[in-house]
């Protein structure tokens, strides 16, 4: 089973989000707030490609479980992960994201990195490092999204204020 940092992001968000998601119902590409956030990461920084590099990573633990993430700005002298977010506010479901790239580099040997959460529209900065507990909390959140990937039951609906920015709006709730 291969699991990215998406799946990682989602099972944060909702259960729900990353079961439809994982089942191949997608729906990004209705979702302008998808494509504003792809805008915003292509031309907040472009001078960035020339200083950063893009890297693809990835690991195989427990079983047949492989994890890959895909790093946009990675900076190689400073061990540095740069993530840019079009959110006005810090996420739980971004630091989990970007600790799991760390925990990817942990898993081949490459310590000491740390990332930087950047929030463009409120000018806001998060750093972020993972810790012993974090390791822990990564290790078991995969082995339960390879479980929850394996059931053939989509988990419920959350109801939660987060819904109507969701690109899965429409199909969790267009018939109520
Ligand atoms: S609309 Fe709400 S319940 Fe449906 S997938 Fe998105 S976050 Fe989950």
């Amino acid at each position: 089973m291969h699991l990215t940092a998406t799946h990682i992001n989602y099972f944060h968000i909702c259960h729900r989000k990353l079961w439809l998601f994982s089942n191949g119902i997608n729906m990004e590409h209705t979702s302008d707030i998808v494509y504003d956030g792809k805008l915003l990461h292509e031309t907040t920084y472009p001078q960035r490609s020339a200083k950063y590099t893009e890297i693809e990573i990835s690991a195989a633990i427990a079983g047949d479980l492989r994890l890959a993430g895909k790093i946009d700005f990675y900076d190689a002298k400073e061990k540095l992960i740069h993530e840019i977010k079009r959110s006005d506010k810090i996420e739980e479901a971004h630091e989990w994201q970007v600790k799991y790239y760390i925990w990817l580099f942990v898993l081949n040997d490459i310590p000491g990195v740390c990332a930087r959460l950047e929030y463009p529209k409120v000018r806001q900065i998060q750093e972020v490092w993972l810790s012993e507990p974090d390791k822990l909390h990564l290790e078991e959140v995969v082995l339960r999204i390879a479980d929850l990937l394996q059931s053939e039951i989509c988990p419920p609906k959350i109801n939660s204020r987060i819904c109507k920015n969701c690109s899965y709006y429409d199909l969790c709730y267009v018939e109520e």
